[in-house]
């Protein structure tokens, strides 16, 4: 059996075909510019001898609805996918799933019309996420639809956690509170590291940090998310790429009564005009590292802010735990930038936390760990793969098995 993973976006549908037997991802790739005169195929698979290929084609694609038609033509003719009944399940990526959603769910119509209510708090990523559904439910009726969440992993935070100091009607009656995000990588690399840990996941205590354009931080104890840096919309928390992360809301109001921004000028000012970007011109972590090398005083300046942020998450989550196992870096900055890595944990030997800078500075991939064998603290790195844990949510969820999923 196989299980199909879908991420669609307004314009683009990025897929995963796993092979559930050794969960291994036969085919991948995405459809982009969904919509526009040039749309943009990227179609790969793995051979006969197992060595990934890719076929890149520009060509019209109108909707979601031929997105889909054109992937499954291209599974057919890679020979990934003989019929449509080999599907066990479709797994979609979706972002927000608001209070309703602690756990995947198979897709009915229900859980359209919810999908449909959460929209006003995941304006930019729900719209697509039920664009893909729609047309996946009518061309496979006979496959189960499964939804996976990004919140869902993060709704066992208790109130203390995800309460906003607000008015309570905020709360009861425009469902505004922390919710985060990324849950589904976090997800991922917590029960990674357990394995690595060699307990089960009720037996770690952890910090997660999932680094990349959009980074966040999470506390996890015994297992389930205690708390994390991200709140109603991705923008809390730490300083991501173009990002502010925390801020004093009081900038806004001067923003608005000083220099005439408005609802729309701070949403671009502070998603995609801050973070690394705002701090020294350049989003891309490797660009940041090059211009601090050469001396560029404001890179220098962006990954001091950075490192200190991180460092402040990293206590207050070892103050909420009271025991951390292990601290667990992924993403595309934490997984591969060892000097950030480096920076983040110079300084916190108070807290049993001693970087092999050797094992650190390796170049090594895949997972490890990098801290000294008599840290108190283990020190991971472990790849991320969310496309995988959806896949097996959504085949834990349509089997009724329980295992790799958070139920709550
Ligand atoms: P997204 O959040 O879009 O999934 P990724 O997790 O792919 O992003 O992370 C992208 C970030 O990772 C970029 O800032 C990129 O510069 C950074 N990155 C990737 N490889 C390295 C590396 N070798 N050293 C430092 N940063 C890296």
């Amino acid at each position: 059996m196989k299980v199909l993973v879908l991420n669609s976006g307004s314009s683009s549908i990025k897929y995963q075909l796993f092979r559930v037997e050794d969960w291994s991802a036969i085919a991948f790739g995405l459809v982009a510019r969904i919509g526009e005169s040039e749309g943009e195929l990227r179609l790969g698979w793995l051979d006969a001898e197992g060595e990934p290929r890719e076929e890149r084609a520009t060509r019209a694609v109108a909707d979601h609805g031929s997105g889909i038609d054109q992937i499954l033509a291209a599974l057919r003719d890679q020979g990934a996918l003989g019929a449509v009944e080999e599907l066990a399940a479709i797994g979609h990526r979706v972002v927000h799933g608001g209070p309703d959603f602690s756990a995947p769910v198979v897709i009915d119509d229900q859980v359209v019309a919810k999908l449909h209510a959460l929209i006003p708090l995941a304006p930019l990523h729900n719209p697509g996420h039920l664009a893909g559904i729609e047309v996946a439910r009518a061309l496979f009726p006979g496959v189960p639809s499964v939804a996976v969440f990004d919140t869902a992993f993060h709704q066992s935070m208790p109130p203390s956690a995800y309460r906003y100091a607000i008015p309570e009607a905020l709360y009861s009656e425009h469902r505004i509170r922390r919710y985060g995000f990324h849950g589904t990588s976090h997800q991922y690399v917590a029960r990674r590291a357990a394995a690595v840990l060699g307990r089960a996941p009720e037996g770690c205590n952890l910090i997660t940090l999932h680094l990349g354009n959009g980074s966040s931080a999470t506390a996890i104890r015994a297992g389930r998310c205690l708390d994390t840096s991200m709140g109603l919309t991705p923008l809390e928390g730490l300083v991501m790429g173009t990002r502010c992360g925390d801020i004093d809301p009081a900038v806004l109001i001067y923003l608005s009564e000083h220099l005439g921004y408005d609802a729309a000028a701070l949403d671009h000012l502070l998603n995609r005009e801050s973070g690394l970007l705002g701090l020294c011109g350049a989003n891309d972590m490797r660009e940041v590292w090059r211009r601090a090398e050469a001396g560029d005083a404001r890179a220098e300046l962006a990954i001091e802010v950075m490192a200190h942020r991180l460092k402040k998450y990293i206590g207050a989550y070892y103050a909420l735990l009271g025991r951390v196992d292990a601290l667990v870096f992924t993403g595309g900055i934490g997984e591969n930038d060892h000097r950030l890595r480096a920076r983040v944990c110079a300084g916190l030997e108070a807290l049993g936390i001693r970087l092999d800078d050797q094992a650190n500075a390796a170049g090594a991939s895949g997972e490890r760990a990098i801290s000294t064998p008599e840290a108190q603290v283990a020190l991971l790195v472990i790849p991320t793969n969310e496309e995988l844990e959806i896949a097996r949510q959504a085949l834990a969820t349509v089997t009724g098995a329980s295992g790799d999923s958070n139920r709550s």
